[in-house]
């Protein structure tokens, strides 16, 4: 698939933005016949006969509701009642607010009613997982296919799994992942029937879709480029990150940290620098994205055609609040240390 060509004369309205490109390889994810041997997201991994695959043994987080007496719901009404500002609680509000947070106990992440139903408290509950749960294959990527694609070690396959369930995690509240390197050439009895496991949230289960890499040149979010450079390009009234910055699953390039500013993306281990590895997004461009970004293979689109969800949501996968999971790793340390970063 293609991007659209950035106009020329963008870059020269920025001197000195050009000698920072960095190639990225875009995916272009949709939904397709995958098979063991090829790149993709969801489909089947060529993974070692005689090697065991991989288990979740992380305790992860269920959503539980919690009966609330009609008799405290009351009282909770009345104080809501009582308000003078829709916004400011009233006399008495935060005491009865207090009462239900410790009915409900650890955990405690609000309450209400849905669909005129009960009122009920909200928890998410630490539960180990009743056996180690088999990670599920979320893409198998071949440095032959995608030419950004890091190589530790001489690596030239990257197989990524997660755990479909929400976790507590340092970093984030989501999958836990698994990154496997290999080389294709010691790849020999392939296991044929891998463990399968149950899925917590339906939007961790990828659809299957066959690749279409393309490479592009991408550029620094604003807060890493030299203090004169960010100055001219918040002079220049450019939308800087969606021109310069491409949207929706990709390999290498440049991370963009719209959500959070720029975070560290040290190494654990040498705490030298890591490589953008994967972008898992929940989307491939949105609303303003759209024109710079979506494939001209699919620019005739409209926005009410159905077929443009399986150009602008193709995994089915929605990770944070449709935002975008993002894996650094240093191919310069043993066992290729990684980060995950979810915006
Ligand atoms: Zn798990
Ligand atoms: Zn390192």
């Amino acid at each position: 698939m293609k991007t659209p060509p950035l106009p020329p004369e963008t870059l020269d309205r920025l001197p000195g933005l050009a000698d920072l490109g960095r190639t990225a390889t875009r995916l272009h994810p949709r939904p397709g016949e995958v098979g063991v041997r090829d790149s993709h997201v969801g489909g089947p991994l060529r993974w070692p006969a005689d090697e065991p695959w991989p288990t979740c043994a992380d305790p992860y987080q269920v959503h539980e509701e919690v009966p609330l007496p009609a008799e405290l719901v009351e009282r909770m009404r009345a104080a809501e009642a009582r308000r003078t500002v829709s916004h400011q609680l009233a006399d008495g509000e935060r005491e009865v607010h207090d009462e239900i947070a410790d009915l409900v106990g650890a955990g405690f992440t609000g309450w209400g009613s849905r669909d005129g139903g009960p009122t009920v408290g909200h928890r998410y509950v630490s539960r180990p997982h009743p056996t180690p749960h088999p990670m599920l294959p979320v893409a198998q990527l071949r440095a032959g296919d995608i030419p950004d694609l890091p190589r530790p070690g001489g690596a030239d396959l990257l197989q990524v799994l997660w755990c479909p369930y929400e976790h507590q995690q340092e970093s984030l509240w989501g999958p836990t992942v698994r990154l496997h390197w290999r080389r294709e050439s010691e790849l020999t009895g392939i296991l044929a029937d891998p463990p399968t496991g149950e899925i917590g949230n339906e939007v961790y289960r990828p659809r299957p879709c066959r690749l279409h890499p393309e490479q592009v040149v991408e550029y620094p979010f604003p807060q890493e480029l030299p203090d004169d450079l960010r100055e001219r390009v918040e002079a220049s009234g450019v939308n800087y990150v969606s021109t310069f910055m491409a949207p929706g699953w990709k390999v290498g390039g440049y991370a963009n940290w719209s959500l959070t500013d720029l975070g560290t993306t040290l190494c654990p281990n040498c705490a030298g620098p890591t490589t953008l590895a994967l972008v898992i997004d929940s989307k491939e461009y949105d609303g303003g994205t759209r024109d710079r970004w979506r494939p001209v293979e699919e620019q005739h689109l409209e926005w009410a055609d159905p077929r443009r969800f399986d150009s602008q949501e193709p995994t089915g996968i929605q990770v944070g609040r449709w935002g975008a999971l993002r894996i650094f790793v240093c191919p310069r340390c043993p066992d290729t240390p990684y980060l995950l970063d979810l915006q």
